[in-house]
Parts: C-alpha cells; sequence; structure tokens
C-alpha cells in the first residue's frame, strides 16, 4: 500500500514537473504579453497603400526573454520575425531583461526582492551560467537574436552603418529583411563589471538602458526607493559606454539619473519606452520637464503601446501620445517604443501594426508625421549614433 502511495505520488510530482516545464513557459507567457482586443477592425486599402511604403522601427520589444523560436510563427507573444514582416517592420530594438522584483510596481520597488526571472530562467531552462550572473543572462538573450539571424535569411543583427544601409537598401529593393538590434533593459546587467560594458559590446549590444524596476549600482530608478542620481559606478559605466559609441537609453531611470547624465555628457540620449507626464499622469512617465532636457540634447523618445504609459488600452491612446509628444517635444524626437512582449497588453502585434497607421491617419496626421513617428526618426538617429563601418 505505501509503495503504491509513493509511487502515485512519484507519478503525480513526475507530471507536475513536465506541466512546469513542459508547458509552463507557453502558460505564463500567454498570461503576460496579451492583446486588449480580440480582432483587429479592418483596415482600409489607402492606408494599406501609404503603410507598404513606410519604414517602421521599433524601440523596445523583450521577445528573446520567452522560450520560443523568434525566427518562426507563434502563436502567443506579439513579436516574431513572420509578425515582423507581415506588419512591414524594417528595424526591432530587442532587449534582454535580466532582472524583476516579485510584486513589480511603478511607485517602488526593492532591489532586494525575491526575482522573477531567476524563476522564469529555471522553467525555461537556461544555461546554469545564467543562475548567478545577470551578464550571462543579457549575453544568452543576445545570442538567441544572434542565432536567429544567423538561421534565417530574413534577419540581420545591425551593428554599424554598413549593416543598417544593407537593410534600408535590402527592404528598398522589395527584400523580406528585418534589422535586429540588441540592447539591455537595466545595467545590472553588467554585474557590476565596467569590463562588461565591452564584454556586451562585442556581443552586439549597441543600446544601455541604465536602470529597470529597481535601483541598482548604476544609480536609482523612476520606480526605486533612494531616487539617487549617478553612482560613482554609474560614470564609469556611461562614460565607457559613450566612448565605445553604446547608445543610452533611461526608459525607467529616476528623473536625477537623467539630470546628472545629461550634464556629465549633453549627448543625445534614448527614452526606448514610455509616455508623457502630460499626457498620462502615471508614475510609469517622468516629467515633461526632464522630458524636455532629453529632447533640447537631441533625445529620442519611443512611445509605449500600453495602458500604464498612455492611460489607455485601443489605438487612439497611442495617436494621442504621439499628437501630445509632437506638439510638446517636436516631431523629430518622436518615434515608437511598443514594449512589445514585455508583459504588456496591446491593441495589436507586430503584424497587425498598420492599425497604428490607420489611427494616426484616422485622426488627420500628415503623411510626413506618419513617416517620420513611424521609424523616419529612428532610421536618422541610428544612422546618427551606430558606430562606423563593418
Ligand atoms: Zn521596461
Amino acid at each position: 500500500m505505501i509503495r503504491t502511495i509513493l509511487f502515485a505520488l512519484g507519478l503525480l510530482s513526475l507530471i507536475g514537473v513536465s506541466v512546469v516545464f513542459g508547458l509552463g513557459p507557453a502558460l505564463f507567457e500567454q498570461s503576460m504579453n496579451r492583446l486588449t482586443v480580440d480582432s483587429q477592425p479592418s483596415v482600409d486599402s489607402t492606408t494599406l497603400a501609404l503603410h507598404k511604403t513606410l519604414v517602421i522601427g521599433d524601440l523596445h520589444a523583450d521577445t528573446a526573454l520567452w522560450q520560443r523560436p523568434i525566427e518562426s510563427r507563434s502563436n502567443r507573444g506579439h513579436v516574431d520575425l513572420e509578425r515582423l514582416l507581415e506588419g512591414n517592420i524594417t528595424l526591432q530594438m530587442f532587449t534582454t531583461v535580466t532582472k524583476s522584483p516579485r510584486g513589480q510596481n511603478y511607485e517602488e520597488n526593492s532591489s532586494e526582492a525575491f526575482d522573477n526571472i531567476s524563476l522564469l530562467a529555471l522553467i525555461q531552462r537556461w544555461p546554469a551560467a545564467t543562475r548567478e550572473s545577470l551578464a550571462e543572462r543579457a549575453l544568452y538573450q543576445a545570442d538567441r537574436i544572434t542565432q536567429a539571424a544567423a538561421d534565417s535569411p530574413h534577419l540581420q543583427v545591425v551593428l554599424n552603418q554598413d549593416d543598417l544601409e544593407n537593410v534600408l537598401a535590402r527592404r528598398t529593393a522589395g527584400e523580406p529583411i528585418v534589422g535586429a538590434l540588441i540592447g539591455t533593459e537595466g545595467s545590472h546587467a553588467l554585474d557590476v563589471d565596467v569590463d562588461n560594458v565591452d564584454r556586451l559590446y562585442a556581443a552586439g549590444f549597441r543600446m544601455m538602458s541604465l536602470q529597470h524596476f529597481f535601483d541598482n549600482a548604476l544609480g536609482g530608478s523612476l520606480h526605486g526607493e533612494s531616487n539617487q542620481g549617478l553612482t560613482s559606478f554609474g560614470e564609469q559605466a556611461v562614460d565607457r559606454m559613450i566612448a565605445l559609441g553604446i547608445m543610452i537609453d533611461v526608459a525607467h531611470s529616476s528623473e536625477a539619473v537623467v539630470q546628472d547624465l545629461l550634464a556629465r555628457h549633453p549627448v543625445p540620449l534614448i527614452v526606448s519606452h514610455t509616455g508623457f507626464q502630460g499626457h498620462c499622469a502615471s508614475p510609469r512617465n517622468i516629467s515633461d520637464a526632464t522630458m524636455e532636457l532629453i529632447t533640447t540634447a537631441g533625445g529620442l523618445i519611443g512611445v509605449g503601446f500600453w495602458d500604464g504609459a498612455i492611460c489607455g488600452d485601443d489605438v487612439d491612446s497611442i495617436v494621442g501620445a504621439i499628437r501630445y509628444g509632437i506638439d510638446r517635444f517636436g516631431l523629430e524626437h518622436i518615434a515608437l517604443g511598443s514594449d512589445w512582449d514585455g508583459a504588456i497588453s496591446a491593441p495589436f502585434d507586430a503584424a497587425n501594426i498598420a492599425q497604428l497607421t490607420q489611427g494616426l491617419l484616422d485622426a488627420e496626421f500628415s503623411e510626413a508625421e506618419i513617416r517620420a513617428v513611424m521609424g523616419g526618426n529612428m532610421v536618422r538617429f541610428l544612422k546618427n549614433h551606430l558606430p562606423q563601418g563593418g
């Protein structure tokens, strides 16, 4: 009898383990990366005709975090190569998430809180090296992008000006090709070692965000406890990033970090995924005054597609945030920063981004505005800030 019970218990735990490791990652992602609508409204032929001629770019997607092939179509999440091609998207920045506090919120998070990515790495069976090292987690996700590009003729990692020109030329020639850029989401991914800036650069990272949801060794998060500015390690790290030509993303950084950074290096920064405090008074968004410091220094702002940034979960809310951004900060500074696959709900996935073109046309945006926001500004920024040469 005892043996039967032990056998039954053993069998149950085996089934439990196989559910966690087999179906777990898919079920988990399905619960995190969602759509706010069940079906997509139709897009009119005028919109589609314009949409096909746009060069479209997005500054932020956390796709590499999830255990599914990036190069083949998935029925979950928001982004994969096929859906990027279907949506006529030419450039996608893939950001790597390395630590996320339990109970994550926009108000205040402790850097000591239980780390959800440890658990996700375990159920997704990431390599052992990712258990202790956040740098290894970033490198592992970057490697997934690089491998996907090696496996598909339709995906190319963009490391420099030549790669960018190549992708744009192939696109213009009608070839189905997407350029992938790689960035960090929070530079706790450096494991408090400035040499890791070079290591990540060598692995293809061309944008580094400084903070995520908690204060780290570089400085305060917008959602942390200290609200502090750049630390001395943060100064060393940004000095090295700028020396290498890495673009710096201050999405999630405290306003003090932004101010300290711009005082030290008045360079064009990126805010890869955000809304505007003057449009949506959410603790996710920095003040318009700090945003203006960024745009005055030539910065590029990626408008997010989710409720926490734009105070609404539909296309009109994205359009409203873009309108506000253009009117308040100037057309040349406004781009897209979806936060697709970043545990958010969006009104459309990469395949259906023509919904946004439709929304912009319906709101009587000019063609020049639409071209600039949908990708023209991102392309110009990359042409000015990616490293030269091959
Ligand atoms: Zn984020």
